[in-house]
């Protein structure tokens, strides 16, 4: 059987160091998932994997060792449950959040909310390179944001955004350009500035932090002006 790794991962199968099985994540935003969801990748991992899953630094769920004889049938189970799987590449990634103050004692803002809809609004949108945004409900920083080209976080019940951070090939630390914002409509907008932004002036491969760095912290300022 002929195995086409590059297409099978533009659709959540990532080949494994053993080349004939496949690792498939799925897509969850916001970290939290309701147990159906768990239910069914549990029941994908013994039906067709080798009983095993695996947490993502990301909060994603992977399912190792699916032969690639399976592929196909699991991406049957997958549609008829309306699961969907993750994409990479240069696109905008999964939302990570921690629980915050739904739950959280010492969260200053709601976080799953936000990820879902920042995730529903952008998730695999197609960018010069990959962006990734987290959100973190205090100084605690459970979500680690300034690791990621945008960050939020809670403090004292507002927002506080940092920009161009990234955890990978290169380590930089995200920076917050902003005064801390009141409303979460001000978040989404300067959101959806930011991805103006770097979808029109990044160049491929360039993340948001050396985008930055090139055109200057002025002009990333300027595209942010009239977002909050
Ligand atoms: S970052 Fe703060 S609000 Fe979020 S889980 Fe950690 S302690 Fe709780």
């Amino acid at each position: 059987m002929e195995i086409n790794a590059a297409a099978l991962k533009t659709k959540g199968f990532f080949q494994q160091a053993q080349t004939d099985k496949f690792s498939l994540r799925l897509c969850t935003s916001g970290g939290t998932i309701h147990t159906d969801y768990l239910k069914k990748a549990m029941e994908i991992a013994d039906t067709y994997g080798e009983g095993q899953l695996h947490f993502t630094t990301r909060q994603q769920i992977e399912i190792p060792y699916i032969p690639a004889d399976n592929v196909e049938a699991v991406q049957n189970v997958l549609f008829d449950a309306g699961i969907k799987t993750f994409i990479g590449g240069p696109r905008v990634r999964t939302v990570v959040a921690c629980l915050g103050a739904a739950v959280c004692k010492f969260g200053q803002i709601e976080t799953g909310e936000l990820a879902k809809e920042i995730h529903e609004a952008y998730f695999g949108r197609e960018l010069p390179a990959k962006l990734k945004i987290a959100i973190t409900g205090c100084k605690n920083n459970c979500a680690k944001v300034e690791a990621n080209d945008i960050g939020i976080r809670g403090v004292n019940h507002g927002y506080q955004l940092y920009f161009g951070g990234c955890f990978g090939h290169e380590t930089r630390i995200g920076k917050p350009f902003l005064p801390v914002l009141v409303e979460k409509d001000q978040v989404l907008n300067v959101i959806a500035c930011t991805v103006r932004f770097f979808a029109s002036q990044a160049v491929k491969g360039e993340r948001l932090g050396k985008l930055i760095d090139r055109i200057g912290i002025d002009a990333f300022k300027k595209a942010l002006e009239g977002a909050v």
